[in-house]
């Protein structure tokens, strides 16, 4: 087993990081971080009020007003791509403390360090080339559109993806010229403190960046009410969603959601099974399967249904699950709560006579107290039960055969999710006419990228959310339109 450094005393304080400095939580208390693949503490982090928040915001709003605001597009540019690379230099300690933290393998972990590198290199890149336009009007007008910053922008991070998510929604926010308070999960965050001072040391100007941790009740409802935050961009469960939306709505607040998913897998008879089946694994495998947009429904054609079971099957009975530091196939789930969950769900096919085609095994040697389950592959779920429809957020793939094209329009569709899908076939007419029928944000042809792709819009329909984060498309939401109208002789 590959032992972690110890971690740096430094990048786990129990305060919040407010205006490049280190701030004591103004109620005074901690919370315990736990390492889910052992069930142990192993840090603390500040727990954070309202009064936090509000210090946070009032350190945003004067970046926003000051040397952060002014600073030319390409010194904002410069800055990013600078914090990029210092969380690349960094990538091993990051994803040690992401592993350990959320208790994903290392080699996820180090994916994870990697593409929040990137995200601040890819919004570096876009801070000097996002403008506005000049509209034809009538002589003697010229009309101007400009992008303007929100102004301060606040986040709230879930635990699956802290560095991810973090690089995503922050790298964009700050792009457009935004100022940031950041609230990340309580069950997850470390890596996020580690690079906030890594934002200090390369010389982001104070309160571009802002992190308070805490509760979701607390320091969470706490922005999400917050009269000084300008645009919301919320990642996390529908139920909160909805909750930060309504919150946000009093006050008239932009709000970016982007929620749960339940993606289908949809394979046809001419698909390349050699390509499709490590692909179809990896989707609901990554990080244990807690990925809004995992794989986690496959539906075949009926002519094949039976070889692809056999086939995944084999795959799935070959799977390893274990520690972090381990670095098997799949790592714990995050907390004993969401391993209730999981093995609610799999009581349930139990008591349905929903059969299991085959699992992985858990290590000989992982720690009774972590929170580990066998990745399942489950076969013949009727498209109504709550495997076929609702979020498990694990390593369990619900199987079902479709008999033509229409039947899988409707079973990929016939769920409350739109966020990611997939498609497996050979055939180019059917490739278009599957992409146009989805109901989905992204649809992946002969590929699936759960999360992936830095470059690629990302969002949802239904209750997969509302807005796009991702890509330059995400500078849209986070500025807003200004039009001028000059009349001039
Ligand atoms: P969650 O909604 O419980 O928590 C997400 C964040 O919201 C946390 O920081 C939490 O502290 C905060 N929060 C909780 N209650 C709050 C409140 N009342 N007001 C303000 N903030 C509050 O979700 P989770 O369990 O951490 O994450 C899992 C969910 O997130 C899944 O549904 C998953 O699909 C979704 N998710 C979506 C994406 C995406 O990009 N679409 C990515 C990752 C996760």
């Amino acid at each position: 087993m590959n032992a972690p450094h110890s971690l740096p005393a430094a990048a786990t304080p129990p305060q919040h990081f407010i205006g490049n400095r280190w701030i004591a939580p103004a109620g005074g208390e901690t919370l315990p971080m736990i390492d889910p693949s052992n069930g142990e503490a192993f840090a603390a982090i500040a727990r954070g009020n309202a009064a936090d928040i509000d210090r946070a915001v009032m350190a945003a709003q004067g970046a926003r007003d000051g040397a952060w605001g002014r600073l030319a597009p390409v010194e904002k540019g410069r800055l990013l791509a600078r914090l990029g690379r210092a969380i690349l230099e960094h990538a091993e300690e990051l994803a040690q403390l992401e592993a350990r933290d959320c208790g994903k393998p290392m080699k996820q972990a180090r994916a994870d360090a990697a593409a929040c590198a990137r995200y601040f290199e890819f919004y570096g890149g876009a801070c000097d080339k996002f403008h506005g336009e000049t509209i034809p009007y009538p002589a003697g007008y010229t009309v101007l559109t400009w992008r303007e910053p929100h102004g301060v922008a606040g986040h709230i991070i879930p635990w699956n993806y802290p560095l991810q998510i973090f690089g995503r929604s922050v790298g964009g926010a700050l792009a457009a010229g935004n100022a940031c308070v950041v609230k990340p999960a309580e069950d997850a965050c470390v890596s996020l403190l580690r690079v906030a001072m890594l934002a200090a040391e390369i010389g982001l100007p104070e309160g571009a960046l802002n992190l308070v941790t805490g509760l979701g009740a607390e320091a969470g409802a706490a922005l999400a009410a917050h009269p000084g935050i300008e645009h919301v961009s919320f990642t996390g469960s529908p139920p909160t969603g909805s909750t930060v939306a309504r919150e946000a709505a009093m006050r008239h607040c932009p709000v970016t959601l982007e929620l749960g998913g339940k993606g289908p897998q949809i394979v046809f008879a001419d698909a390349d099974l050699d390509a499709a089946l490590p692909v179809l694994v990896n989707a609901i495998v990554q990080n244990a399967g807690q990925t809004c947009s995992a794989g986690s429904r496959m539906l075949v054609e009926r002519s094949r249904y039976e070889e692809v079971l056999e086939r995944l099957g084999a795959r799935f009975a070959a799977l390893k699950v274990g520690p972090a530091f381990a670095d098997l196939d799949c790592g714990p789930l995050i907390r004993p709560g969401q391993l209730q969950r999981v093995r609610g769900f799999l009581a349930d096919a139990q008591r349905d006579a929903i059969a299991t085609v085959a699992k992985g095994t858990i290590a000989a040697d992982a720690p009774a107290s972590g929170y580990y389950v066998e990745p399942h592959l489950l076969r013949d779920v009727p498209a109504a039960h709550r495997l076929a429809c609702d979020e498990v957020f694990g390593p369990v793939l619900a199987a079902m055969p479709f008999t033509d094209e229409a039947d899988a329009i409707r079973l990929a569709n016939a769920t409350g999710f739109g966020l990611v899908a997939g498609v497996w076939t050979r055939d180019g007419g059917r490739q278009l006419r599957m992409a146009r029928a989805i109901r989905s944000g992204q649809v992946f042809v002969n590929n699936y990228g759960a999360g992936g792709g830095v470059e690629l819009p990302f969002g949802g329909v239904k209750s997969s959310g509302y807005g796009r984060e991702k890509g330059i498309e995400a500078l849209y939401g986070f500025t807003t339109l200004k039009t001028v109208v000059l009349q001039h002789d």
